[in-house]
């Protein structure tokens, strides 16, 4: 693509925006923030915008490994109330450059407003648009009564066992007295908005089967190779009926996702093996019965007469969803500001993980919100992009949101 001057574009804008979205071009462009934790630019960067909005800036640690949680506060006239939380990630998935046609952290604007940027969707952009929502209230006078507390933490990507995984156990951030959360959500291919109320538990059982060793001449029983196909061939069968339902309709995170992903076992061609391992990937989504299905995978077990032993690589405990119902007074602004502004929604659960299950687990509820519509799902892909006129669209969005989330009663 050709790179095209920033005038042309922006001239169609109003200077305020112009001013926004050179924020947020200024972002992805500067904060290449990957594996190997080049985080002082970052830091270095919301320090900026606290003082350019004239809000505290703290930084926690939660663990050794001193990753930086930063938090900016924007304290509301009625303080003791349960306040509002944008929460955003700062890091990114590596990338692989010789695949891009753009230069993946440059933030490079085409001839049809897209800004190419590893991050645009995932999820700097929302993290900027609440930076700018509040800036834009500010502007307007606007004075919040709810606290709000705008949150950048480090590794959401890498599980955030240093992150927000950490976080919500420390007295720090139980001082954030936190009533509701905002979230990362997915950008939308067709004119819905998707926003996500759950999302699904991660299993990752091993089996390890172990039988009659021998030479592989002979016809013994109980061989580990018996055990071990019986007890794939259960999950994989159960994974066609988990596909079949997809191919009915039902959303991906309505659905038991399981996925064979290692095998291991064995030592030469002509020695029928002791021992066998195989492990699956799934994904439970909050509608299934988890205990029943533990149960399963134990009677398989049983069934296939073999000694298996199970172990889990990640075991999660279920996460209750957030209550989209009269039950939840946030949600029900959350619907009203968009449903105002003739956004159809569309309630979904998230088939990955985000930081949203640590707070859903204690209860505090959260959304997970992107107000772009009409953009490919790039999160994690090459060429990933935002449309600069979407993305300016959003800051008004938010700015509604924080409003009427702050005045809540
Ligand atoms: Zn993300």
């Amino acid at each position: 693509m050709e790179k095209r001057s920033d005038t042309n574009f922006l001239s169609v804008t109003t200077s305020v925006t112009v001013n926004e979205l050179h924020s947020v071009v200024r972002t992805l462009i500067s904060i290449e923030f990957m594996d190997d934790y080049f985080l002082g630019p970052c830091v270095d960067f919301l320090r900026e915008q606290a003082k350019s909005l004239n809000l505290p800036f703290v930084i926690h640690y939660a663990t050794d490994a001193r990753k930086p949680i930063v938090v900016l506060t924007w304290m509301g006239s009625e303080p003791e109330l349960p306040t509002i939380l944008l929460n955003s990630h700062m890091d990114v998935v590596p990338v692989y450059p010789e695949t891009w046609t753009h230069p993946p952290f440059a933030a490079e604007i085409d001839d049809d407003g897209r800004i190419f940027a590893r991050g645009s969707q995932d999820m700097k952009s929302l993290g900027m648009a609440y930076l700018a929502a509040i800036g834009r209230l500010q502007r307007n006078n606007f004075h919040p009564r709810r606290t709000i507390h705008i949150l950048f933490v480090p590794d959401e990507e890498t599980g955030s066992v240093d992150g927000m995984k950490a976080f919500v156990k420390t007295p720090e951030f139980q001082a954030l007295n936190i009533g509701f959360a905002l979230d990362e959500g997915h950008v939308s291919p067709a004119e819905n908005y998707i926003f996500f109320y759950g999302e699904k538990t991660i299993w990752q059982p091993t089996f390890t089967i172990h039988g009659h060793p021998g030479h592989g001449s002979l016809l013994f029983e109980h061989t580990a190779g018996e055990g071990f196909s019986y007890i794939v061939e259960k999950l994989m069968h159960r994974r066609q009926n988990e596909v079949e339902k997809v191919k009915r309709g039902q959303p991906i995170g309505n659905v038991t996702s399981i996925n064979l992903t290692k095998v291991s076992g064995g030592i030469q061609t002509n020695v029928i093996p002791e021992e066998l391992s195989v492990t699956f990937d799934i994904r439970l989504p909050p509608t299934a019965d988890h205990e029943a299905f533990n149960r399963l995978l134990e009677q398989w077990i049983r069934e296939s007469g073999a000694n298996v032993s199970l172990t889990f690589e990640q075991k999660e405990d279920k996460v209750p969803v957030t209550p989209i119902d009269d039950s939840n007074p946030f949600w029900m602004t959350f619907r009203d500001v968009l449903t105002n502004l003739n956004f159809t929604l569309e309630p979904q659960i998230l088939a990955g993980g985000t930081d949203m299950r640590f707070l859903r687990a204690l209860r505090i509820p959260a959304l997970g919100f992107n107000p772009m519509n009409h953009t490919p799902l790039l999160l994690h892909a090459d060429d990933e992009f935002i449309y600069a006129d979407k993305y300016i669209k959003a800051i008004g969005v938010f700015s509604r949101l924080i409003e009427k989330l702050t005045e809540l009663n």
